[in-house]
């Protein structure tokens, strides 16, 4: 395996596992493998494992099924809309707690010691050797494989799937669902129209709940950006997620938007 140079200047070698041992799940789990579909789903924030070694994080084991800890909702949207096209879906099995698979690895919150005014004991005061091995097992094998999927057919558009949280540091956030994004002004705009078109209803937010730049995001930077793929970065509301019918229900109607997408656009 050949060094790899982090933004942050650090050499990892990621030759030997250290932190991952026999009974931790692999990082990435691959659904449609080998699918040469143009579309690409991925979903970095679908877990909540925690590598045996760090002990929980020293966290109480009711904070994993909160917001701070993954997704709620995310992968079972990402693994129906996989399912719809018979798409190849990247996910990510740890928890953001863990190490944060939509960072750079330089950024400040790439490991966090405090989320939503939670405070991560596991996190606090790592050196970096510590941090090293959860990018070398974690991060590196997750961006890996996504770039082998992204380069083993022709595609043609790529997207994120998310969820937030209805009320973050006590502000409530009114959309619905958000479209992410930042060079790639165009596929938001045709998902959002579609969308739209659909439920009237909806609120929709462009950039919404948060906006991307290069310091606390990677998918749409480096994967979509730099290989000019069309691309968005998808959050749900995860109220909207919290049963099976709900995801259901989210999943065909961003289903229905994707599909016309590349119908219309892509083919
Ligand atoms: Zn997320």
């Amino acid at each position: 395996m050949h060094p790899w140079h982090g933004r942050s200047g650090a050499m990892i070698l990621a030759a030997d596992r250290i932190l991952l041992q026999p009974g931790d799940p692999e990082p990435v789990e691959l659904v449609n493998a080998d699918s040469r579909h143009p579309l690409v789903i991925v979903c970095e924030h679908a877990g909540r494992a925690v590598p045996a070694a760090l002990a929980g994080l020293g966290l109480r084991p009711a904070d994993m099924d909160k917001h701070v800890a993954y997704d709620i909702g995310a992968a079972s949207v990402a693994r129906k809309l996989a399912a719809a096209f018979g798409a190849p879906l990247v996910m990510q099995r740890y928890s953001r707690l863990v190490i944060d698979c939509n960072r750079p690895d330089d950024a400040r919150d790439l490991i966090p010691e405090v989320s939503d005014g939670i405070t991560v004991p596991g996190n606090c005061g790592l050196g970096p050797q510590d941090r090293c091995r959860r990018i070398a097992e974690i991060f590196l094998p997750y961006r890996e494989a996504l770039d082998r999927i992204l380069d083993a057919a022709p595609r043609r558009i790529a997207i994120a799937i998310h969820s937030f949280t209805p009320v973050l540091a006590g502000i409530s956030r009114p959309w619905d669902i958000g479209f992410l994004f930042r060079k790639d002004v165009a596929t938001s705009h045709a998902l959002a129209r579609a969308l739209s078109r659909r439920r009237p209803d909806l609120q929709v937010g462009m950039n919404q709940p948060y906006a991307i730049d290069d310091m606390s995001d990677w998918f749409v930077p480096q994967h979509g950006e730099r290989r000019n793929l069309p691309h968005s970065l998808i959050e749900i509301r995860n109220d909207h997620l919290l049963t099976e019918e709900g995801c259901d229900r989210w999943a065909g109607l961003l289903a229905a938007c994707l599909g016309e997408l590349i119908e219309d656009h892509l083919s």
